[in-house]
């Protein structure tokens, strides 16, 4: 079902390095996150980045707030690299980046990327000179720069000599597409101001972050017709639960179709006591349900009806889907291929052989009526049928006995 390389053409970007990835340019879509601990807490910071990576995370995010922040961020970087994960570390800087940076030059190289607000960096006159101590400090080091701009940030005085200009318009526009017009002047004018200090044109990413999925499709189709850079996609404060992960989806969804979008993060609120690895695992869902890139083995499952007799089969899929992700930290290197091999666990037979078929491996599960066995299907042909009280024990051994066969390289 998914393709390791995309069939959707993308909007031309620049590769932008950042560490040891690429975001950009031919570079699949990368997948970033972002932690929720206090930066200053090194301990348990590198522990959350460390569980964000394991689950996928190609980029970590952190907040670098304050003294101890920036200066906890080498410790970090080196707990890290003493787990062996190279993932690479970008820091979000807001109001004292310049301050932080310029006092902490260690954590700036720690980073493999800044973020910087151009909204958020400095108060009138003070911004533009903040803004340029922190793009000068980053051509020093060599680190490139993420200017993201964000709806709730923008800068008053922008937004009120746009809200006149367009007054004065024959045909004034609508307020919001003002903003979204601000937005997008507010990023390329601040990248252009970057430029203009000597950084590269390769080593600029942009954002414009809104919370509407309407807004988010307008901006970004506008800002992708405008330039080449590569751009984050993310709607913030999408919200919590399924309406997080609905309204992410329904706008992430529509740009990369249309080939925008170069790296994602899925800005979901936590559930209480959730793991913060969940906007790791939509994000990569988001992907390989579009067939751009494969992660985890994906389980297609029916949603049951008054065929099924019992919720052992949900249990099946649930217990299955989390199998396969569990191996995957092993499989990823032990058996290439694997990411983009499916699984189905189906209800009844009604439609179960049918999609049994169409999978790798599948099984259907006796609906209502029914005699009370489950065949199996694999590529294709119906191998076994499973019968007794052990059948989710089998169906693992044949899934995992199945991989062993199909993706270990010679
Ligand atoms: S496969 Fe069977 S149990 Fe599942 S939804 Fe279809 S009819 Fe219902």
């Amino acid at each position: 079902m998914s393709q390791s390389v995309s069939p959707i053409p993308r909007h031309p970007t620049v590769a932008v390095r950042v560490g040891h990835l690429s975001v950009g340019g031919d570079a699949p879509v990368v997948v970033q996150s972002m932690t929720n601990t206090d930066t200053a807490d090194a301990v348990r910071t590198a522990i959350q980045v460390a569980q964000l990576a394991r689950a996928g995370s190609e980029l970590v995010r952190i907040t670098v707030n304050t003294e101890e922040a920036a200066a906890a961020v080498p410790e970090i970087r080196a707990r890290l690299d003493d787990m062996g994960l190279s993932v690479p570390l970008v820091g979000d800087f807001h109001f004292n980046g310049d301050r932080l940076l310029g006092k902490h030059p260690a954590c700036g190289r720690a980073l493999a990327k800044w973020r910087v607000n151009p909204g958020n960096v400095g108060r009138g006159s003070k911004r533009d000179e903040k803004f340029a101590a922190i793009i000068r400090m980053a051509v020093e080091f060599d680190k490139p720069v993420r200017i993201g701009v964000n709806w709730g940030s923008l800068d008053p005085a922008m937004i009120a000599r746009m809200m006149d200009e367009n007054a004065r318009r024959a045909e004034p526009w609508d307020a919001a597409v003002v903003t979204h017009e601000a937005l997008v002047a507010s990023a390329l004018e601040s990248a252009a101001a970057a430029e203009a200090l000597g950084l590269g044109h390769d080593r600029i990413i942009l954002s414009a972050k809104v919370s509407g999925v309407q807004d988010l499709i307008a901006v970004y189709r506008k800002l992708a017709a405008r330039c080449d850079y590569p751009l984050h996609l993310g709607l913030t404060e999408a919200g919590m639960g399924s309406k997080g992960i609905v309204a992410s989806t329904a706008g992430l969804a529509v740009l990369l179709q249309e080939g925008i979008g170069d790296t994602i993060r899925i800005s979901l609120t936590p559930e209480p006591g959730a793991a913060r690895e969940q906007e790791v695992i939509v994000a990569q869902e988001i992907l390989q349900c579009m067939g751009l890139r494969s992660f985890t083995p994906m389980v297609i499952s029916c949603p049951g009806c008054g065929r099924t007799t019992s919720d052992y089969f949900q249990k099946l899929a649930q217990q299955i889907q989390s199998y396969l992700r569990e191996q995957m930290p092993v499989w990823r290197g032990s058996h290439p291929g694997v990411e983009a091999m499916t699984v189905a666990v189906m209800g009844c037979v009604v439609n179960g052989p049918g999609e049994s078929k169409m999978a790798n491996i599948g099984i259907s599960l006796p609906g209502s009526g029914e005699e009370p066995v489950a065949p199996v299907y694999v590529d294709g042909q119906k191998t076994v049928t499973l019968k007794g009280e052990h059948i989710a024990t089998e169906f693992q051994a044949i899934v995992e006995d199945y991989v062993k066969r199909r993706y270990t390289t010679a």
